[in-house]
């Protein structure tokens, strides 16, 4: 299973689809993609290979964008399937995550959700992570980060993650507990990565997140690394 981000100058498709291949080391049952032009997110994804992502996104949607999420899934919660990959959306549309790991108490977060009037597509746990971090973005009129960071602080479990906010184009928040994750640095642009493999050829200036660290990767500013469990953010 692997993640791959961009956010920056350049067409983001062609990076991440190339960087999923070289995670494919890592193994996978599903793929899929998710990238933003700045008005409308294109995003497919299908169980299968990265080739038949490939396809399916040739007939599916238009790879313009320069912000994007890439994923190769590992299922753990709900079988194998187009619906089950990810990116996954929240409820809003607005936010889109991917994720690698499990997240243990899920089922308890997605009833107390779901008496909130939330809905789920898919049978994942990743489904749920990303409609809390919108609940708690809404109910505690946070930023995404904040949000994020109050979320995790609810989970218990396993996670690298990566989310935008369709509202925040300039912007993309990770956060590591178990799972690799990488942010490579460049000019005006950011990679995101479960190893360095997928951006090595842009950039070889690199932040490995430790356990429980979160990051705020945006545009024209320096990347903002936090510890999860700290009380303050931004
Ligand atoms: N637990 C998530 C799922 O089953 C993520 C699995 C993974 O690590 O790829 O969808």
């Amino acid at each position: 299973c692997g993640i791959v981000g961009y956010i920056g100058k350049r067409e983001a498709y062609p990076i991440i689809i190339n960087g999923l291949k070289r995670l494919e080391y890592r193994g996978y049952d599903s793929a899929g993609i998710a990238l933003f032009d700045g008005s409308e997110i294109q995003l497919s994804k299908t169980k299968g290979k990265v080739s038949d992502l490939e396809e399916r996104i040739g007939r599916e949607i238009t790879t313009h964008g320069k912000l994007g999420i890439g994923h190769t899934r590992w299922a753990t919660h709900g079988v194998p399937n187009d619906i089950n990959s990810h990116p996954h959306y929240s409820n809003s549309g607005d936010l889109v995550i991917i994720h690698n790991g499990i997240i243990e108490n899920y089922a308890s977060i997605k009833k107390e959700l779901e008496n909130r009037g939330y809905t789920f597509k898919s049978d994942t746990d990743t489904e749920v992570l990303v409609n809390l971090i919108e609940e708690v973005k809404k109910k505690e009129k946070v930023k995404l980060g904040k949000a994020v960071q109050i979320a995790l602080n609810q989970v218990v479990g396993a996670y690298a993650i990566a989310l935008f906010d369709r509202k925040k184009p300039d912007e993309i928040v990770v956060a590591k507990l178990g799972s690799p994750l990488a942010i490579g640095i460049g000019e005006d642009e950011f990679f995101v990565a479960s190893d360095a493999s997928p951006f090595i050829e842009f950039t070889n200036n690199a932040i490995y997140l430790e356990d429980e660290e979160m990051a705020i990767i945006r545009l024209g500013r320096e990347v903002r690394v936090r510890k999860i469990k700290d009380d303050k953010l931004v």
